[in-house]
């Protein structure tokens, strides 16, 4: 079957055809793509058509797909058993090898996703500070909690709303939403309410575009939080092991309370995690009264592939990473200049980059063009039809990994300007 009629098949099994909704190619006027198999940058679909691929999964394949010493690694790992829900020393050897590298983080736990990691992030900063409201920012995205689906309220009083039915308008009364790179706003809302047990944030927003916040702004929710007893939560599910081992923590020298990974951290396979200094991750179960479990979380084959991939990630590793980032984006940028995509520029941060059609800087949601999705399905159907994949909608943002090397870069030049 063509990828059209397997997506038609899907229609039926699956609401949309898909397990998550990006995949669907919503606005769109192609089909989604099946992929049947994947190597290093490329991916080949159902009809046999190779892409350069610059979604990666949406960034957990930093060294590109099937990186030969993690699957030699996992092949081995699967002749030993895959779940025990017992303690294994890989989780352990994962732990100690993330802890000891992250200054900001004394213990960490393993869940099976971003979107856990950052449910037990709530719930850990509510019981640490006995505190019950938290802040998060429009343009963040932070999985799909219901104490996240939430929106400023288009009302007067800026009531927040939710953002997705099924999400109960008690939930959403304990969200505050804030706009990005505004420390001001933030800064009243601290003063006026004493209910807030943290401050949640990606530290770089890259999931509404990328939207890079300043230091000193982000410094400035730093020492609002110290000021008025309140958790800052880096959101690193994206940055995290990504443009630096470290993550965004790390680029700016700013400590968070907590910090939540998802993404690179299992090279692939459905890790994510939560960690902090010892004094606040005591108080998760079984030592604390903060409940969180997992059947699968830790199981060492997801164990072993993130291992494998992080222990890969060193210091010259990023620093590749990004020359090589640089190259792929200065060759799109200069086929897009020359082909009806001059109103384009790329905002880059190291390996992630995100083509948009303005020249501004771009800090918040309201300063991102009307016209993107517009313009975006063009440039992604051009580009798709010369086998190159961009992740299929125009918020979401490209990923190089280090297999997108030197030879990609000059076969990314032919497909393009053929
Ligand atoms: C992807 C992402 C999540 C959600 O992670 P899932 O593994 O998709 O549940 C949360 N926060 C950020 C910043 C993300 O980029």
């Amino acid at each position: 079957m063509n990828n059209k009629e397997l997506f038609e098949k899907s229609l039926k099994y699956v609401p949309g055809g898909v397990h998550s909704p990006v995949r669907s190619f919503k606005g769109l006027h192609t089909t989604p793509r099946f992929i049947q198999s994947a190597n290093g940058a490329y991916i080949t679909d159902e009809e046999g058509k190779n892409y350069i691929d610059f979604c990666m999964s949406f960034g957990p394949m930093v060294l590109g797909h099937r990186n030969p010493t993690v699957e030699a690694q996992v092949r081995e790992a699967l002749t030993r058993g895959w779940t025990y829900g017992a303690c294994e020393k890989y989780s352990l050897e994962l732990a100690q090898f993330i802890v000891d590298k992250i200054d900001h983080i004394d213990q960490i736990r393993f869940v099976n996703s971003g979107t856990e990691a950052v449910m037990t992030a709530v719930r850990l900063a509510r019981g640490v500070t006995g505190k019950n409201k938290i802040i998060k920012f429009n343009g963040c995205y932070h999985g799909h909690i219901d104490s996240m689906l939430i929106k400023a309220g288009s009302g007067l009083a800026g009531t927040p709303e939710a953002s997705s039915q099924g999400v109960t308008k008690e939930t959403a009364k304990d969200t505050i939403v804030c706009d990005l790179n505004d420390l001001d706003q933030v800064k009243s809302v601290l003063e006026s309410d004493k209910d807030v047990a943290a401050i949640f944030l990606e530290p770089l927003p890259a999931n509404s575009g990328i939207l890079i916040q300043t230091k000193e702004y982000l410094q400035g929710l730093r020492d609002l939080c110290d000021e008025h007893n309140v958790l800052l939560v880096f959101d690193e599910v994206i940055s995290g092991f990504r443009v630096s081992f470290g993550g965004m923590a790390e680029d700016l020298k700013i400590s968070p309370d907590i910090v939540t990974y998802g993404k690179v951290i299992g090279g692939g396979f459905p890790v994510g995690a939560i960690a902090a200094k010892e004094k606040i991750m005591s108080h998760l179960a079984p030592l604390g009264g903060v409940y969180q479990a997992g059947t699968l979380s830790a199981n060492p084959v997801a164990m072993i592939a993130g291992l494998s991939t992080l222990k890969q990630c060193d210091d010259n590793f990023y620093l590749q990473l990004y020359k090589q980032a640089k190259e792929i984006t200065a060759t799109l940028n200069e086929w897009m200049q020359a082909n009806g995509f001059s109103d384009y520029k790329i905002v880059q941060y190291k390996s992630l980059f995100w083509p948009v059609p303005t020249d501004k800087d771009l800090k918040r949601v309201e300063d991102i063009p009307s016209n993107l999705l517009d313009r975006f399905y063009t440039l992604f159907e051009t580009l798709l039809n010369k086998g190159i994949y961009l992740s299929p909608n125009g918020y979401e943002i490209g990923f190089a990994s280090i297999a997108h090397n030197e030879e990609v870069v000059k076969d990314l030049k032919e497909r393009l300007w053929n």
